[in-house]
């Protein structure tokens, strides 16, 4: 047990969303007294919804992985004992992901599991059987490298020396298959690892793969209820959730945080902080001496992942089907790797498109969501706006893509349009500012391959008492944010496997 940190201590979290209260929840639950500082007037970060013409968004979360049983996600959330209080369904068996391409306006749907993902493939391209079987082992075991991701004990982030490990994905794709097609189709996932073809790490692909083949869920009804479920839970341990709470300030003494400062003025003694906010905003807020000068610039200049730009339809009562999985659309087949990019006049090449689910869902959808994974370029001459000030100009910029991307939907679906009530839209500047999130990066710092250390961030600080949490830590996501914290939690504790070894 670290002499510092002991049972009783009072631990301050910065930022109510996944990481936060995930690490504060598990804190508790060890005997910890934790306060949750979030800026927000709503807590839950990447877990919020919204409401609009009485019909509920989720704004940061729409497929969860890990949520099966046995899963990591469904063990943390049992440990914690959240999970029966949570409304979730699998995706469907037969068709967990759907692929349509424009190009040659070919449907594809991708079933769950191991073996009906290798078999669908397989009757696809039969000329690549035994390539398509040994891509999958591949990718299995790449990821069954990652002890952490299944929570086993003495787990450490490691390579366990695959040369594959750290390989570009697309590379890695290719290194098995040889039809551009099949490649092209392998690959559809890359845009929930903010996925480029030249540096996004093997390993997190086929992490990310591990988690959708092996079958993913949704929320019915809104996926705050995760947030609302670990804040009850938080209280019900003895800690607190304080939304209106923005860090601004965190005061040193003797090499240890001594008390932190919010944007009202508050201060709050305290005996450790947790930071779960992008680490370039927790730059801003904490001491030169936290960090050597060489990591200040290096996270500073650290690139981040692409942002996004999205639509939420509203749509007429009984006019169009809910859907249970998420649905992929690529111009041609080339574009799977150009998630993220924008051309002017050309755009969008390609997005994910869901209804969401309600509770008691129906046959029908209330709702459509549209994302369009894009760079903050896009809007970078809005950057230095504000929410409901960024002018005519904007506003118009936003109706032309916004028309753009229904005019695409009508193609995929056609009578779309005449099912629509009312249409809504996000860029990466409503990101940016809802979460707090430079240049509104869906998944924080970029994972390169060609640098592997660019993109992380440590748990631990020069400051003893002074940790590290959320996306940037290891993972992102629903799955890979609470597993973090889960190592998080440990780090405070002193103690390896403290937690791992109840899960
Ligand atoms: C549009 C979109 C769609 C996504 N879809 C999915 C999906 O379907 N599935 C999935 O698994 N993942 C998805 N993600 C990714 C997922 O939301 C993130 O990986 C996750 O939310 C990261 O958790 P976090 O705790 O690190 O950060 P967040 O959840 O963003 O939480 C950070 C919190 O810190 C608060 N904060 C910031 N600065 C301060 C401060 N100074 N003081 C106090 N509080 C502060 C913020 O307000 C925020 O609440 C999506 C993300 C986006 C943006």
């Amino acid at each position: 047990m670290h002499p510092n940190m002991k049972k009783g201590n009072h631990i301050h979290i910065i930022g109510g969303g996944i990481g936060g209260l995930f690490t504060a929840a598990l804190l508790a639950k060890e005997g910890y007294k934790v306060t949750v500082l979030e800026r927000s007037a709503h807590v839950g970060g990447g877990l919020q919804s919204f409401t609009r013409n009485g019909v509920t968004f989720d704004a940061g979360m729409h497929v969860v992985g890990g949520l099966q049983p046995g899963g990591s996600l469904n063990r943390i959330c049992r440990h914690l004992g959240i999970l029966d209080q949570l409304h979730c369904r699998p995706v469907d068996a037969d068709c967990g992901d759907e692929v349509f391409c424009f190009e040659d306006g070919a449907h594809y749907r991708i079933p769950q599991g191991r073996e009906p993902f290798t078999k669908y493939f397989q009757q696809l391209f039969p000329e690549e059987r035994d390539n398509i079987q040994r891509y999958v082992d591949h990718l299995f075991a790449l990821a069954d490298q990652v002890d952490f991701f299944f929570l086993r004990p003495g787990s450490v982030s490691g390579s366990g020396g695959d040369e594959a490990f750290y390989k570009p994905s697309a590379q890695f794709i290719a290194d098995h298959v040889r039809d551009p097609k099949l490649r092209s189709l392998l690959a559809y996932l890359s845009p929930l690892c903010g996925g480029d073809a030249g540096y996004t790490p093997a390993y997190i692909f086929a992490l990310i793969n591990y988690l959708y083949i092996s079958g993913h869920y949704r929320f019915e009804g809104p996926a705050e209820q995760l947030a609302e479920a670990l804040v009850r839970r938080i209280g019900e341990l003895g800690g607190e959730v304080l939304p209106n709470a923005e860090v601004t300030g965190i005061q040193m003494e003797g090499g240890r945080v001594r008390s932190i400062t919010t944007a009202d003025g508050r201060v709050f003694e305290t005996d450790a902080v947790v930071s779960s906010i992008h680490p370039q905003a927790a730059l801003k807020i904490v001491k030169d001496q936290l960090f050597t000068k060489a990591a200040r610039t290096r996270l500073s200049a650290a690139p981040n992942n692409y942002s996004a730009y999205c639509v939420y339809a509203v749509l007429k009562e009984g006019t169009f089907p809910y859907l249970n999985h998420p649905c992929y659309c690529w111009d041609d087949y080339g574009k799977v790797w150009q998630f993220g990019k924008y051309e002017e006049g050309n755009w969008p090449q390609n997005f994910v498109y869901f209804t969401p689910c309600e509770r008691n869902q129906g046959p029908f959808a209330r709702a459509l969501q549209v994302i369009v994974f894009s760079p903050f370029s896009m809007v970078e001459r809005w950057a230095d706006t504000v929410v409901g000030k960024r002018g005519k100009e904007y506003e118009m910029w936003k109706e032309k893509h916004t028309e753009l991307i229904l005019r695409k939907l009508e193609t995929v679906h056609p009578g779309f349009r005449s099912c629509v009530e009312a249409v809504y839209d996000a860029t990466p500047l409503t990101i940016r500012d809802y979460f707090n999130e430079p240049e509104g990066a869906l998944y924080g710092l970029q994972k390169d391959s060609r640098d592997p250390y660019a993109g992380y961030l440590p748990i631990r600080t020069k400051a003893e008492n002074l940790f590290m949490t959320g996306q940037n830590v290891y993972l992102h996501g629903c799955c890979g944010v609470p597993l973090t914290a889960v190592m998080t939690a440990e780090a405070v504790m002193g103690e390896t496997d403290a937690i791992v070894g109840k899960l």
